[in-house]
């Protein structure tokens, strides 16, 4: 689960981590309110779940508390479009507004989890204010890299030497350390799959604060944290994929895409997927109905995927087991009929009453065709994207 920037600093500060002075604001006159209490410049941030606010007008620094309320104006209620966000991009609907930091220089630092090195790792890089993809395309050498051990967490003397890496003026290197140690304290305690602050500034005063915060926290674990669990802000999310979350589904969209999968069971779906694209097709979505979907899962599922304005057809790899493809056959025929959805479905279904579920479909009037294997399905999917193509 992603939260806001202002929730994250926040838990930042709990933790000890210096943050410069601020509040979240849903208007432009407490935005007002807020820049006139801090006194000086301060700088207006949309608050969306995704970076890259900067470069896309999200994030304005400013000297005066008038000029704070215009910018929040400005930021508020109108579509953000960043790299990070979906094309149409996502409506702020507050703004926090902060002292502004006089910067000299700006670092990267951040705790996740590597799945390759199967450990958490604490990443560090001089080159902050960037993104770190890019940093780690162009110069992989300026991220500095430590493995911390999931038993015995970060040794203070391997934050020592990762601030130490980062050239910070010798009386910095303590402070530094400190701050790492809790970045990772906050990270384990809280159950986090990733805690980023990007940028980390050196002020001209000499002093390190946090300016951003970016904190991802494991949803397997949000039983543990009700008060973090608090934090959900519904209004970021995909709608569809929020639609597919209360079904059980398991649904992410795919930019681009124009064949929707409806699939049971995360590896075929993730082989479907690949089928599609053999095909000669990209994949609208991945759709992992679970391994026991009832039939109106299914039908969800189906109302789910032709609602994307994108999908063309659709294909259909159910392998019954506890999933009874009759009653999928059913939930699909169902939500066919009540959506009009009249796209080609090409359909693999075997295992549990499988026949049942093919000669459902068949009579269903619906435009199906029927394969009996992955190449089967492929080739069928071939001939029907021909079709819609001419
Ligand atoms: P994003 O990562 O979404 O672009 P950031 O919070 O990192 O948003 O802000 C982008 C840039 O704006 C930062 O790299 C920094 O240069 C500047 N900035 C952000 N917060 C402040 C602040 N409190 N004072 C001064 N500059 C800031
Ligand atoms: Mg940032």
């Amino acid at each position: 689960m992603k939260i806001h920037e202002y929730q994250a600093r926040q838990l930042l500060a709990d933790y000890g981590v210096p943050v410069p002075r601020g509040e979240v604001a849903d208007t432009s006159r407490d935005a007002r309110r807020i820049a006139e209490d801090i006194g000086g410049p301060v700088v207006v941030k949309a608050q969306v779940h995704a970076g890259g606010r900067g470069k896309a007008g999200g994030v304005k620094v400013v000297g005066t508390p008038l000029e704070a309320e215009n910018a929040a104006a400005s930021i508020l209620g109108r579509p953000l479009v960043t790299p990070q966000t979906p094309p149409g991009g996502v409506v702020p609907r507050k703004v926090m507004v902060a002292e502004a930091a006089q910067i000299e220089r700006e670092l990267f630092l951040a705790a996740l989890v590597d799945g390759e090195a199967r450990a958490p790792v604490v990443m560090a890089s001089t080159e902050g204010g960037v993104e770190i993809e890019e940093v780690a395309e162009n110069n992989p050498d300026k991220i500095i890299r430590v493995e911390a051990d999931p038993l015995v967490g970060l040794s203070p003397y391997r934050a020592r030497a990762l601030s130490v890496k980062l050239g910070l003026p010798t009386n910095l290197v303590h402070p530094a350390a400190d701050l790492i140690g809790n970045l990772y304290r906050l990270f384990t305690e809280k159950d986090c799959t990733l805690v980023e602050i990007n940028p980390l500034v050196v002020t001209v005063d000499g002093r390190i604060i946090a300016l951003d915060a970016k904190i991802e926290l494991e949803d397997d674990a949000l039983f543990r944290h009700p008060d973090l669990a608090r934090l959900h802000d519904p209004d970021q999310d995909d709608e569809h994929e929020l639609r597919a979350a209360r079904a059980g589904l398991s649904y992410v969209k795919l930019e681009g895409g124009r064949v929707g999968c409806m699939v049971n069971g995360a590896g075929l779906a993730m082989a479907t997927m690949d089928i599609t694209r053999w095909a000669g097709a990209e994949p609208a979505n991945f759709l992992d109905v679970g391994g026991s979907a009832s039939e109106d899962a299914i039908a969800e599922a189906f109302r789910i995927i032709v609602s994307d304005p994108e999908v063309e057809a659709i294909l259909v790899n159910l392998f019954g087991g506890i999933l009874r493809t009759d009653g999928a056959a059913r939930g699909i025929i169902a939500a066919a009929q009540e959506t009009g959805a009249d796209l080609p479905i090409v359909v693999s279904m075997r295992g549990t009453n499988a026949e049942e579920g093919r000669r459902l479909l068949a009579e269903s009037g619906l435009e199906v065709t029927s394969a009996d294997s992955l190449s089967g399905a492929a080739d069928a999917l071939r001939e029907v994207l021909g079709d819609a193509a001419r």
